[in-house]
């Protein structure tokens, strides 16, 4: 089973979207994507923009090619929307991979009227059925009953959680449980999962005394979770803050076992974009006139797209690969032979699953024209 997430908060955006590769299935969980309309004040960042614009497309590209679409509820950084707002995934873009694949989802039952109405969207627009997989078993793994997201507060806001097998190993997707229901955790302990991704709690909202006890499951339910699970994968929610970030550091530290952010599973350095907004803003200040622009997308994101790496080098929030100012590949992009992706998503962020970075360290030989995941370009 290959597991691979393409966003999350520390790869950069909102969301939790995630590829899960079996022998015979390809299987897309959550594929939607959302930047946080407004933090600190302030509206996404063009870096920010163009690094989730490079992710809807990577998630585009990867819906053309799955077997199965698991939506584990209808929020809308969890899957495509209608009236998707500029940063999100429209529906109108992926209806048409949607159509040659099966679609598991949350139900209608106990879900908001804005969430019923999506998944309708959905089934309308690419005239399937829309499966309530809630408590069923498939061939490959099963699906929980709803269980509440974050605290259990509201009577229509439930998501659904996925269990994948193969071979002796067992995957759990998790999404925005914030680790706040120790009946929920239960169930993921009774899958007896190998490796678990889970959306941490969301602590730049509990910022009240009253919001203590929140803090003190969640805490609690991360230390039962990382007690029995070999591999897990914290992200989403606790992310999107600087103390997020120090709250997942400080429980790696109490574990032996591999605690990780989605990015860090990635083999990648992480890229907190929404924790660090108002800095970006600081460190690339953006021109006059031209934050009300965005949306419209006038904004020459390709010039902070490159600008807001070299700041993010320049303040040490990512160190890239030890041969990135020597490597073929780094020449390559800057003489416009190969898009920015690879040097993107492993020399900047210093990606150790980089075949050449493999065979860099091991002293062995390797063709220039080897691109980071191995295969070989013929025409550069
Ligand atoms: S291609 Fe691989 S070895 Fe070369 S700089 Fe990028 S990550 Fe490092
Ligand atoms: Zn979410």
């Amino acid at each position: 089973m290959k597991i691979r997430i393409l966003g999350a908060e520390s790869l950069g955006v909102r969301g939790l979207a995630c590829i899960v590769e079996l022998r015979q299935r390809k299987i897309f969980i959550d594929p939607g994507i959302a930047l946080g309309w407004s933090r600190y004040g302030f509206l996404p960042h063009p870096f920010q923009i163009a690094i989730g614009s490079e992710i809807k497309q990577q998630i585009v590209r990867e819906l053309q090619m799955v077997d199965d679409v698991i939506i584990s509820h209808f929020d809308g950084d969890h899957c495509p929307l209608l009236n998707a707002n500029p940063y999100q995934l429209s529906l109108d873009v992926v209806k048409s991979s949607l159509k040659n694949c099966r679609i598991l989802a949350r139900g209608l039952e106990r879900s908001s009227v804005v969430q019923q109405r999506r998944r309708n969207d959905i089934a309308e627009a690419t005239g399937c059925e829309v499966i309530n997989a809630e408590g069923r078993e498939i061939e490959f793994g099963a699906f929980s009953f709803p269980v509440t997201h974050g605290p259990p507060d509201r009577a229509d806001n439930f998501v659904m959680m996925s269990r994948i097998s193969e071979a002796g190993e067992t995957f759990v997707h998790a999404s925005d449980i914030q680790l706040i229901d120790s009946g929920t955790i239960d169930k993921i302990l009774s899958w007896k999962p190998d490796r678990v991704l889970v959306s941490g709690p969301p602590l730049y909202h509990y910022t009240q005394p009253s919001h203590l006890g929140l803090r003190q499951s969640a805490l609690q339910n991360a230390r039962r979770l990382a007690d029995s699970v070999a591999e897990l994968i914290i992200d989403h929610h606790l992310l999107r803050s600087e103390e997020g970030i120090r709250w997942l550091e400080s429980l790696k530290k109490e574990f032996d076992n591999r605690i990780l952010s989605a990015a860090e599973y990635m083999g990648r350095e992480p890229i907190y974009l929404e924790a660090w907004r108002k800095e970006l803003y600081r460190w690339l200040p953006v021109r006059a006139g031209e934050d009300d622009e965005f949306i419209e997308e006038k904004t020459d994101f390709c010039n902070y797209r490159l600008q807001g790496w070299n700041v993010l080098i320049e303040r040490g929030k990512i160190k890239p690969c030890r041969w990135y100012y020597s490597c073929p590949i780094r020449r390559y992009t800057e003489s416009g032979k190969l898009e920015r992706y690879w040097i993107e998503n492993y020399c900047l962020v210093g990606n150790k699953n980089c075949k050449r970075f493999q065979l860099e360290e091991k002293g062995e030989y390797h063709p220039d024209n080897m691109l980071p995941d191995g295969q070989i370009k013929g025409d550069l």
